[in-house]
């Protein structure tokens, strides 16, 4: 399964890229000062690559996410299981 991490090394340009942005915290789409929007309209980064890095990692965010969510509930089902004991 791939993880963030492994989504980071494979898009290390446009990593390379976002660090240089306004907001450390950027979604590259409709922030001002924005390095990889700016890649793109020079054509240095491909609209096609960050699209697709863009897409993976709101999959990967949202599999991590599930799973957090999953923990959680196992989690709370445990606690359960030992008020009952
Ligand atoms: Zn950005």
């Amino acid at each position: 399964m791939d993880s963030v991490e492994n989504l980071d090394n494979d898009f290390e340009d446009i990593l390379e890229l976002s660090r240089r942005c306004k907001f450390s915290d950027c979604t590259h789409t409709t922030e001002p000062e924005c390095a990889v929007k700016k890649a793109i309209y020079e054509g240095i980064l491909s609209e096609v690559r960050f699209n697709n890095y863009y897409r993976l990692k709101k999959e990967a965010e949202y599999v991590s996410e599930k799973e957090n969510k999953t923990k959680a509930i196992d989690y709370m089902k445990q606690k359960k299981l030992f008020q009952k004991v």
